[in-house]
Order: structure tokens, then sequence, then C-alpha cells
């Protein structure tokens, strides 16, 4: 009885050592190992005023980062200019994009980005699509966001408002930054004019590439080799215990058409379309405020496994 016991405790430490030697991955994966494992690493941009992580701990892919591991990605969040032009932050992207295939070894990634993060995406593809895999954005006003116009039709060019604004927002951006570790240049003015509709009719006649022709249609699955894909949510009150649903509901009232309180369903079109109505609003869709989303919809790191799984099953 007392050897089986010995044995039984050995056998438990031998398990605790290997699982604290192999990482978190591995450690909480018993069954469906490679679900997720994409033959190249999976980069995540996060959108305007985002980070990668707040204090090196709060990560903006809540829950997410770790549910693609658990299925075997390699997976990597890059941090750009909380609020800049979308070619700047691209720029920074391309930067990051480097070290990390210098990292794996591998010559591409898959980008996926929330929000502004998918203009960047974008923008990377076009201008080093050497560097990319595949392009997939969540939640992203490709055809421009309504408030945008909203603020750019009351934010006067060379206004003393538009001053103080830029002062206010250029100075949380900068906060935001250094508490993520990061100095990246703001500027909140170009940030805002790169999400007008406008905006994004001057980028998108530069960077067409699966981008819809019609208003409401897909757009090309496949541009140069790469892949293209797009989903995003239609939910604004999703979860009564998250104080952000509040604001992003008042927001919604800015638009003409269905959206998630900051982005319309068919502006968020882009290649294939997977989804545009999930219940989620525009911070559900990166499972935030703390994972407090709605109980009825596929949870977002769910679908964020699922999407992995559709780019290994395509080679990518
Ligand atoms: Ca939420």
């Amino acid at each position: 009885m007392r050897r089986t016991t010995r044995t039984l405790m050995t056998g438990v430490l031998l398990v605790a050592l290997l699982l604290g030697a192999s990482g978190r991955a591995q450690a909480l994966c018993f069954f469906n190992c490679t679900y997720t494992k994409t033959k190249y690493p999976i980069v995540l941009e996060h959108g305007l005023g985002g980070f990668d992580e707040l204090f090196g701990v709060y990560s903006y892919w809540f829950g997410i980062v770790g549910a693609l591991e658990d299925g075997g990605a390699r997976v990597f969040t890059t941090t750009v200019s909380q609020l800049n032009s979308t070619e700047a932050r691209g720029e920074q992207l391309i930067d990051q994009i480097e070290t990390i295939t210098a990292l794996t070894g591998k010559a591409k990634v898959n980008l996926i980005g929330h929000s502004h993060g998918g203009l960047d995406v974008r923008y990377v593809a076009a201008v080093r699509p050497d560097l990319v895999a595949s392009v997939s954005s969540v939640a992203t006003p490709h055809k421009g966001a309504a408030l945008a116009d909203y603020l750019r039709a009351n934010v006067h060019n060379g206004s003393f408002t538009e001053a103080v604004l830029a002062y206010f927002a250029n100075s949380l951006g900068t906060v935001i930054g250094l508490l993520t570790g990061h100095t990246n240049p703001q500027d909140a003015i170009a940030a805002l004019d790169s999400l007008t509709t406008a905006g994004l009719a001057a980028f998108n006649a530069q960077y067409p590439h699966g981008v819809p022709t019609t208003a409401c249609g897909a757009g090309a699955a496949s541009v140069n080799g790469i892949r293209y894909y797009s989903w995003s949510g239609t939910g604004l009150l999703t979860n009564a215990l998250d104080v952000s649903d509040g604001p992003l509901a008042l927001s919604s009232f800015f638009y003409p058409e269905a959206n998630d309180g900051l982005v319309g369903r068919c502006s968020s079109h882009l290649g294939t379309v997977i989804r545009d109505n999930y219940f989620q609003n525009h911070l559900d869709e990166v499972n935030q405020v703390l994972g407090l989303v709605s109980i009825f919809e596929s949870s977002p790191p769910s679908i964020f496994r699922a999407h992995a799984n559709r780019l290994k099953a395509a080679g990518l």
C-alpha cells in the first residue's frame, strides 16, 4: 500500500515537472493539440488605442492568445502607435514582422487585425506581400466609420478645437503606449483621417486587394496568392455586467446600418466574409472587458480557434 502511494506521488511529481518544463501551451493540451497548428505564425495586430499587454500582463486579446496556443499555434502580438495613420502603423508593423520571421525561421505570417489593425495588415500585405500568407480583419471599417465622419465634420482642420482634442488624444495614446513599454509617436488627427469614409476611399483606391467592389458584397478570396478573410458583430448590449456596453450602444446611433457600436456590418467586409452578425459589440470581438461577452454567442476565443483551423486547412 505504502509502495503504491510512493509510486503515485512520484508519478504526480514527474507530470508536474514535465508540465512546468514544457510551458503553458502544451501543459493545457491533452487532446486536439494540433487544431490551431498553422504552418505560419499568427500575428495579432490591435486596433486604435490598443496595445499588446498592459503592465506586461493584461492582454488586449483576452484569453485568445492562450486559446490559440493550446491548439499548437505560434502566436505573436504586436504594438504600434495607439493613434496614428494606417501607413505609419503599418510601417511599424512591418518592422515587427521582420523580427518575427527572423525569430521563427518562417518566411511569412498569418495577419489578423482588429478594428484599425485590419487596415494596418492590409497595408503590409500590399507593400510587403513577401511577408504575408493571409490577411484577416475583425470588425475593421474598410469603407469608413460613421463616428469618424461625424468627428471630422465637427472638428475642422487647423481649428483650436482640433488642436485641443489632438493634444488630449495624443497624450492618452502616449500614456497607453508607456504602460505597455512602448514610445511610438501619436497622431490622433492622422488616425481620424485614416478612418473616415473619404480616408478609406483614398486608401482603397491605392490598396484595393480584398475590398468588395459592391456596397455590401464579399471581396476576392485570394489576391496575388494572399488569402483575405473578415468577420464582425452587430451586437450592442450583450452583457449586463460590462460597463463598456453603454457607450458602444450610444455610439451605434451614428450608424445608418447594423453595427457593433463602432463599425458597420457592410463596412467590415473583406475577402471571404466568414460572418458579419455575431452577437458581439466592438469590444466583445476581442473578448473584452475581462471576457464579459454574451453567453448566447460563440465565445471569441473559440471563433479565433476555428479561424486558425481554417488557415491550417488552407495550408497556411
Ligand atoms: Ca463586452
